[in-house]
């Protein structure tokens, strides 16, 4: 358990960006209350992916039937091998930055 959900963008479907597939993309931001501290967050990530299936891709970009990731911890900056905070590549991923946007503290007027 993370915490309460108290956001959720709308669910945007994309292609794939980076590789082929035949499947469509669907990609959400939310934002989630935790007491949890950033790697301890990862780890319930990971479970949370491993009981819906997702497979080990050994570095290879493919189909994955969730990836869950973490774009800001409040206003924290984070680095270690295993979890960087800002996620390094959110500002290059429009699939990330659009549902962003529909979250209160990344509201543009
Ligand atoms: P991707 O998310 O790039 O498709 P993975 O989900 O397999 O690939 O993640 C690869 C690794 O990236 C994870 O095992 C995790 O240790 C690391 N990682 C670094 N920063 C983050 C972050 N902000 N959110 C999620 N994973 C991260
Ligand atoms: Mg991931």
């Amino acid at each position: 358990m993370i915490g309460e959900v108290t956001e959720v963008s709308s669910f945007f479907e994309n292609e794939p960006q980076g590789f082929k597939s035949d499947n469509i993309f669907v990609n959400a931001c939310l934002i989630c209350k935790t007491n949890l501290n950033p790697l301890a967050t990862l780890k319930e990530l990971k479970n949370i992916e491993k009981k819906m299936g997702r497979k080990k891709n050994n570095g290879v970009y493919k189909d994955r039937i969730i990836d869950l990731d973490i774009i800001f911890f409040d206003k924290l900056i984070y680095n270690s091998d295993k979890l960087t905070i800002p996620h390094k590549e959110y500002k290059n991923r429009s699939f990330v930055l659009i549902p962003l946007k529909e979250l209160s503290p990344f509201l543009e007027n």
